[in-house]
């Protein structure tokens, strides 16, 4: 995710998806997929082709990894969500098949860490801000 921040004034938005094993009561994420080829991207939006995701989530649920939510990049140093993450966020969590009780957003901004990370939890019906540096 580092990798992609949007640093340089064309740099386009950059996403992925975020893949974890369980210990216990604990959530690993142990893999931020990178942007596909197929992916439409721009400095200001990021669409991810949703018919990749699906292979990706498929293929690594055989490897015991399981899919619990996204990542993608903002043009602005300390990101906040916009209203169509949310929204994309909750569809997406209200669509899948799982059993988890939240999913996991990350927005990636140009400041480094932990400036430039914004992470919430999404629900059916909730929305939790876990980290956002700015807000603490
Ligand atoms: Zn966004």
């Amino acid at each position: 995710m580092n990798h992609y921040r949007q640093i340089a004034p064309r740099s386009k938005e950059a996403g992925g998806q975020l893949f974890a094993q369980f210990e216990g009561d604990d959530t690993i994420i142990v893999e931020a997929t990178p942007p596909k080829w197929c992916d439409r991207r721009n400095r200001y939006n990021f669409h991810p082709s949703r018919w990749l995701q699906q292979q990706e989530i498929r293929k690594r649920y055989s490897c015991g990894l399981h899919f619990v939510g996204d990542w993608h990049t903002h043009p602005e140093a300390a990101p906040q969500p916009s209203q169509e993450d949310y929204r994309n966020m909750q569809d997406c969590f209200n669509k899948s098949i799982h059993d988890l009780n939240r999913f996991i957003m990350i927005i990636v901004g140009y400041a480094e860490a932990p400036e430039g990370l914004h992470v919430t939890l999404i629900g059916q019906n909730s929305v939790q801000l876990m980290f956002c540096e700015n807000n603490l």
